[in-house]
């Protein structure tokens, strides 16, 4: 029998045996693996495996605190897969932007809701990754946040300063020493009241954003206080306030000094955005997935609800649309791959242009799976609003799509402005 996540059940064991883990991956390797390359198909069904057997031998309802499976998944190279991370003793094979997004294909069909939780984690890292200039303690805090021994979090969003992001009013103050006290308040971190490690923006002038720096916060550090907030769409997942009370960062855990951290801020932000695009993704397909099933096997006026036009050819739409999505997707993951493999990192230009391509991207991808899970759950009637399977979590969650990693509006306004630069070209 497979697992069940509802208290009462409402779908019939046969077809809930079937919208198994196991048969949705099944699913998504048959529409990809004309399209992947052996080493990522392979990745892909590693991972799959390792979450089908992960799922199996902890009983797992998909009602737990998905934050205690972490160091679990982590010591199986399952947090992030966007680097090799040489410069911390691993060697992931293979790594990279299409390796990452078949990392978060696998993990979104086991819990939706982990894989947001471990995303934030995984931007964490990115900084650091790029700043730690071989030293010890960053070096550290990145070792346990990628083998997920310890939890990470991003701090940008601050109460009066969301999509303005650069004017921010948490203040930093270097001391003697060289180490600095931060002031303010953060608030809507992913992980935040989970977090042991956080990556948090300030400013030496308020509202300046060229004097803004970057540090790597311990959040046992006194003057760190995280209060979880209540996102009831995604339920398991902590997001929080923070207070930053006189708290003083050391001088080894200055990620970016004063008029170094908007760029740093935005140096990460394209391949953050496509991760969310990543996401928005599979979430989309692990809908179509449990419709698709659920649709061949329920049968109303004595035939498979799929046979009915209403059903069948809604569904048909809402693939060819998620199939779309997926082959861009997975063309820039690529592109970037090739790029970095060339160069070493992303060229100027092209990083430029990528800019506009990830707005574009999460623009449409944070839309269409918001449609794509509304449209599933409603084509498997009760079944797919009640708590029997993940759908329920997955019409929560693609719901914050939009608003998450720059809004919709945000990401129109970026694609407006190039659109300008563009004609001045002309
Ligand atoms: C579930 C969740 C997780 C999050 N995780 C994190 C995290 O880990 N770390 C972090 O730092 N932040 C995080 N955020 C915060 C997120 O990035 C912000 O919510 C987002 O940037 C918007 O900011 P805001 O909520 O203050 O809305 P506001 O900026 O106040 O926006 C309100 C509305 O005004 C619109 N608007 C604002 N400015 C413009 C403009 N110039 N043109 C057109 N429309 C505009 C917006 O699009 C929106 O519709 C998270 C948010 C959510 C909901």
């Amino acid at each position: 029998m497979s697992i069940k996540k509802g208290k009462v059940q409402c779908i019939d064991d046969e077809i809930l045996e079937k919208l198994s883990l196991k048969t949705r991956n099944k699913f998504l390797n048959f529409n990809l693996m004309s399209y992947l390359k052996p080493k990522h198909l392979n990745f892909l069904k590693q991972a799959q495996k390792f979450f089908e057997t992960f799922e199996k031998t902890n009983h797992i309802t998909h009602n737990e605190d998905f934050y205690e499976w972490i160091p679990e998944i982590g010591k199986n190279g399952y947090i992030s897969r966007l680097h090799k991370f040489e410069d911390i003793g691993l060697n992931y094979e293979p790594h990279g932007m299409t390796t990452e997004f078949m990392r978060i294909l696998a993990m979104d069909f086991f819990d939706p809701q982990l894989t947001m939780a471990t995303g934030a984690t995984a931007i964490s890292v990115n900084p650091i990754l790029l700043h730690h200039e071989n030293v010890e303690k960053r070096l550290k805090a990145l070792k346990e946040l990628v083998t997920g021994e310890k939890i990470g979090c991003i701090c940008i969003t601050e109460p009066e300063r969301g999509s303005d992001a650069v004017h921010m009013l948490t203040t930093c103050k270097e001391q003697d020493d060289g180490s600095f006290v931060l002031n303010g308040e953060k608030t809507y971190q992913t992980n935040g009241s989970k977090a042991n490690w956080a990556v948090v923006y300030a400013v030496t002038e308020k509202n300046n954003g060229n004097t803004m720096a970057q540090f790597l916060v311990d959040t046992s550090s006194e003057g760190w206080t995280a209060e979880r907030l209540n996102i009831p769409w995604t339920p398991r997942m902590h997001v929080a306030k923070e207070s930053l009370t006189n708290l003083t960062v050391p001088f080894d855990c200055v990620l970016g000094k004063p008029g170094d951290g908007k760029s740093h801020l935005f140096e990460g932000l394209n391949l953050e955005r496509l991760t969310i695009v990543c996401m928005n993704t599979a979430e989309a397909w692990n809908a179509i997935s449990h419709a698709v099933i659920y649709a061949n096997m329920r049968k109303q006026f004595n035939k498979e609800i799929l046979k009915y036009q209403g059903v069948g050819f809604t569904l048909a739409d809402l693939w060819a649309q998620t199939m779309n999505m997926t082959l861009s997707t997975l063309n820039v993951c690529q592109m970037i791959d090739e790029k970095m493999e060339k160069f070493g990192t992303l060229p100027k230009d092209f990083n430029l242009a990528l800019g506009t391509t990830a707005s574009q991207l999460k623009f449409l991808s944070a839309k269409l799976c918001e449609r794509v899970v509304y449209e599933s759950a409603n084509l498997m009637g009760g079944a797919g609003v009640c708590d029997n399977t993940l759908m329920q979590d997955l019409l929560g969650i693609t719901r914050l799509q939009e608003i998450g990693g720059g809004t919709r509006q945000i990401q129109s306004y970026i694609m407006s402005s190039a659109l300008r630069q563009l004609f001045k070209l002309l």
